[in-house]
């Protein structure tokens, strides 16, 4: 079976991709005889449209067991349960982002902050799930304000796993502006890894992310040089939030992130959820504002990597692992079935579970219906709750009507809590939604590229999805093909 869609911008060809994710560029003359199932044993494209399940025989089992083999490699994050496991042990901060409202409470407010019984049953909830790797991610709010109880759950977890043998790891999202060097040798102990907020250059970066001394930039940047000098330079990796304002200069926000010695830059677009629809006004912008942005983003790094200087544009290169590996990124929020729930779990201050952050943060809105239940409850009632049963109904991409047609599913997740939350249904109509308007927009993007075959551009392709250095990776010359 294989879907097709035209290409945009690329001068009528289509893209033609199977189940396991197998895909070919044809030109239209070559895509009619296709679709007429008229292609014979001498067209010069036979032989590869043959092997990648496009054309058919009377015998292809051979074939057939190839495709469930990597079907099922694709797919073996299904096995695992949840493996991403977010604690937000406060929502206090210090902190008044333009574009976080709702998920932060003032830095002297009470009853936001988790309790020690709640966080002890959060970490039994972690080691019920089967899953071989578990991470531990801290989130607020600023976790800082509240390092005690981080360690303390570094510690219990620890304990357990003593006996468990998972793979623990610990990540922290922090401002990285109250961590005492005591807190970052605690880090570099445990292994955990820190990711800070960066949206560019000082101006923009304090305006955006408002703190009472007005140099937010600097105390970040301070702490950023300390951190590296104790848990080392990639002990901490940062993430733009993408406003109105950033899209404006996407050169310049490359180039404060290569000043600060990073070698990736994650491009998403605005998350629609945590502010008022009146800020949403003055930072938002509409996903095509995004792509052009995104595109521009995307050559000016293309071009420098084109120089020797290797940088990565993370969201470029979860979708070509998808794209040009058997392999799953392990990114939990593009998967189908989807991740919430199934892949990650957030257990909030106040010891109640949500499916996803998103959910978390459409709570804080009033918007109640993503709760799983307390964090007291096992596991398995949490993901057999009436939430996550109503979620289900839009978690698997490939039953979608829409997507089940698309050309980009083998590649693509389903999201439905933001449906839910966009457009009241998990298995809302995706066709339009922003979700799918990103992901349609990013794989044409993509799949361009790949098919106009610039040898250095599939070289960094190839080493974004192979995850290696651009040096170990030759140049394929048949991805169009
Ligand atoms: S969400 Fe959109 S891009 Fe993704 S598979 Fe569905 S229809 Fe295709």
């Amino acid at each position: 079976m294989w879907r097709a869609i035209d290409l945009q911008g690329g001068g009528g060809r289509a893209l033609v991709t199977g189940n396991a994710g197998d895909f070919a560029v044809i030109d239209s003359a070559d895509f009619a005889l296709l679709a007429a199932n008229a292609l014979d044993e001498t067209h010069p494209r036979y032989a590869d449209l043959y092997a990648k399940g496009f054309v058919t025989k009377p015998d292809d089992s051979g074939l057939r067991r190839l495709e469930g083999a990597i079907t099922r490699t694709r797919k073996s994050f299904l096995l695992d349960g949840p493996s991403l496991h977010i604690f937000v042990v406060t929502l206090r901060c210090d902190h008044s982002c333009q574009y976080c409202q709702v998920s932060r409470a003032a830095v002297d407010a009470r009853g936001y902050d988790m309790n020690l019984a709640d966080a002890a049953a959060a970490v039994d909830r972690v080691f019920e799930s089967p899953a071989k790797n578990l991470t531990i991610e801290f989130q607020g709010g600023e976790p800082t304000l509240r390092f005690d109880l981080v360690r303390q759950i570094v510690a219990m977890a620890e304990a357990r796993d003593i006996g468990a043998q998972r793979m623990m790891r610990f990540t922290m999202a922090t401002t990285l502006h109250h961590l005492s060097d005591d807190d970052l040798a605690f880090c570099h102990d445990h292994g955990i890894h820190l990711s800070t907020s960066i949206d560019g250059a000082a101006a923009l970066h304090n305006r955006q992310r408002s703190h009472p001394s007005r140099q937010s930039y600097e105390r970040t940047i301070e702490g950023l040089a300390r951190a590296r000098a104790v848990l080392g330079h990639d002990g901490v990796a940062a993430l733009p939030t993408l406003t109105k304002a950033t899209l404006a200069d996407p050169h310049g926000l490359i180039d404060t992130y290569r000043e600060l010695g990073f070698g990736a830059l994650f491009l998403r677009p605005l998350s629609p959820y945590g502010f008022a629809l009146k800020t949403r006004r003055a930072i938002g912008y509409d996903m095509a504002e995004f792509l052009t942005f995104y595109e521009k983003a995307l050559d000016r790094i293309l071009d420098l990597n084109r120089q020797g200087i290797a940088f990565e544009e993370t969201n470029a290169a979860i979708l070509l692992r998808h794209i040009l590996t058997p392999f799953h990124s392990g990114y939990v929020d593009l998967r189908s079935p989807a991740g919430a729930g199934l892949g990650v779990l957030v257990y909030n201050y106040d010891g109640k579970v949500y499916p996803t952050d998103e959910a978390r943060m459409a709570a804080e809105t009033g918007d109640t219906r993503f709760a799983l239940g307390s964090v007291h409850e096992p596991l398995d009632t949490l993901i057999g709750s009436p939430a996550m049963q109503w979620l289900t109904t839009g978690a698997v991409a490939e039953e979608q009507p829409t997507c089940a047609k698309c050309a980009f599913v083998p590649y693509c997740g389903a999201d439905p809590v933001h449906h839910a939350t966009t457009q009241g249904d998990p298995a809302a109509e995706r066709e339009g939604s922003e979700f799918c308007t990103k992901h349609k927009g990013l794989f044409h993007i993509l799949f361009r590229h790949l098919a106009d075959g610039d040898p250095e551009t599939l070289r960094t392709f190839t080493a974004w999805a192979l995850r290696k250095p651009r040096h170990e990776v030759g140049v394929p010359a048949e991805f169009a093909a």
